[in-house]
């Protein structure tokens, strides 16, 4: 494919699909898209050392700088143009920065649509805690897990109507003559958004969610919904979700309501146990039965609200990384947004970013070099190294720009590497 303003390396290679895996070749093209506000700062360090990883363990990353938002805006005059998502569709992995989006008016949010557009179904959160970063709560290291978001529905498909518009008028309409609700919506202008929950879209998260705790050895997947008041969406959920666990994997599933207090902390060897909790109950879980907990499968608004909070518990924004997953796509991108009051400062903390693409290294099968911008993120924050947001948390640090918490990293890359 030909592209008007993206740069392809022309010494690189694409990472291609073959027999149903990924194949990544050693010098892979890997698109990035720097993002809005603190984006601009922290994914060039990431850029420096996630390639400063794969140049440790004998790869060569290939960075082809894709655009949106307001670097979009400057050279196509769009929002999220065309030849971004196809770069990522032809690249399949990629990593982002964060992109703003404005509030009640103004267009519809670009991560969205980036993650709808290239059906990324699965937002992965995993929240664990690192020595040495400053924490509200008294156990932060208790603190182990994944969060599998769901990533194309829900309230978040987009279908929704302004007050006093035609469209609301209409849904309204529709609701009280043909549905026979009409003693429960209110007089005056309304705002109507839909909630669309699929068997499809439901089953296929639980189904990625319940896979990664077989390969990566994780001893339960906890569900979790609002299905006792959102029956047939949330609790649809739920049920979808208990399908897949007792109809796809044998021996290698089992579904227990029993409570964790009851089995003795005891969990069935080699099997992964499948379970569920409502949401707002699963808010106060975190906080007082953290180790509970391991791979968590949820629609999406709970996933982002869940993953926010937990992540406060083990340092904050600047510590929380993500991904995005596909059937063999992934674009890693940290949980935090553009933070404008914050950009142009040099001053944000980009472990969050780094770490995000430890999970995109992870998803290439680059296990090793993962590892490694672990260590050099964890040695660095242990030596006192952090930016301001750990920095007024501690005593005795040092207190790190952006850049220079990057190249602090990217200097322990080599000190544990050797
Ligand atoms: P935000 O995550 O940008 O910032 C909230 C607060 O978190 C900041 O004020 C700061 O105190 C802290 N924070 C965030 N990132 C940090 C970092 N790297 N280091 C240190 N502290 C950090 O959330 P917001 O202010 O609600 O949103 C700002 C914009 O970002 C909005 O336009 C929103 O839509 C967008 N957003 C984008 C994404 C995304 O691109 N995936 C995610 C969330 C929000």
């Amino acid at each position: 494919m030909s592209y008007d303003h993206i740069d392809v390396p022309s010494d690189g290679a694409p990472i291609e699909v073959e027999n149903g895996a990924l194949s990544v070749p050693e010098d892979p093209i890997v698109p990035i898209l720097y993002g809005d506000g603190i984006g601009k700062e922290v994914a060039p360090v990431a850029e420096s050392v996630i390639g400063k990883a794969a140049e440790a363990t004998g790869r060569d990353i290939r960075w082809m700088r894709v655009y949106a938002g307001e670097s979009a805006r400057e050279i196509y005059d769009a929002n999220l143009p065309d030849e971004t998502l196809d770069a990522f569709r032809e690249f399949r992995i990629g990593i982002k920065g964060p992109l703003t989006t404005p509030v009640g008016a103004g267009f519809r949010s670009l991560n969205v649509a980036i993650r709808q557009s290239l059906d990324l179904y699965a937002n992965v959160r995993p929240t664990y805690y690192i020595n040495g970063v400053p924490s509200p709560v008294k156990r932060p290291e208790q603190m182990d897990m994944v969060v599998f978001r769901e990533n194309t529905e829900d309230v978040y498909s987009g279908i929704e109507w302004e007050p006093g518009s035609e469209g609301s008028e209409q849904v309204r309409d529709f609701i009280e003559e043909e549905m026979g609700y009409d003693d429960i919506l209110h007089e005056g202008d309304i705002g109507i958004g839909i909630k669309p929950m699929s068997e499809f879209a439901s089953k296929r998260l639980v189904r990625e969610a319940i896979d990664y705790a077989l390969e990566k050895d994780r001893d339960t997947v906890t569900l979790v919904h609002k299905g006792n008041i959102m029956k047939y969406t949330e609790g649809a959920f739920r049920d979808w979700g208990y399908e897949v666990a007792n109809e796809e994997y044998g021996d290698e599933v089992i579904t227990e309501d029993t409570l964790w207090e009851e089995r003795d902390g005891e969990l069935p060897e080699d099997a992964v146990v499948v379970n569920d909790r409502i949401a707002d109950n699963m808010l106060q879980q975190l906080l007082i039965n953290t180790e509970h907990y391991d791979v968590l499968a949820m629609p999406n608004l709970n996933g982002d609200y869940l993953s926010d909070s937990s992540g406060a518990q083990i340092g904050g924004l600047g510590i929380a990384p993500g991904a995005n997953f596909g059937d063999n796509r992934c674009i890693a991108e940290p949980v935090h947004g553009s933070a404008p009051k914050y950009a142009g400062q040099d001053k944000v903390n980009p472990t969050a970013i780094i770490l995000s693409g430890r999970l995109m290294l992870e998803y290439m099968g680059w296990d090793d070099a993962a590892d490694l911008v672990y260590q050099a993120v964890e040695k660095t924050i242990e030596e006192g190294q952090v930016t301001f947001d750990l920095y007024r948390q501690i005593e005795g640090g040092e207190k790190l720009s952006t850049s220079e918490f990057g190249e602090a990293v990217v200097d322990n890359i080599e000190a544990v590497n050797e």
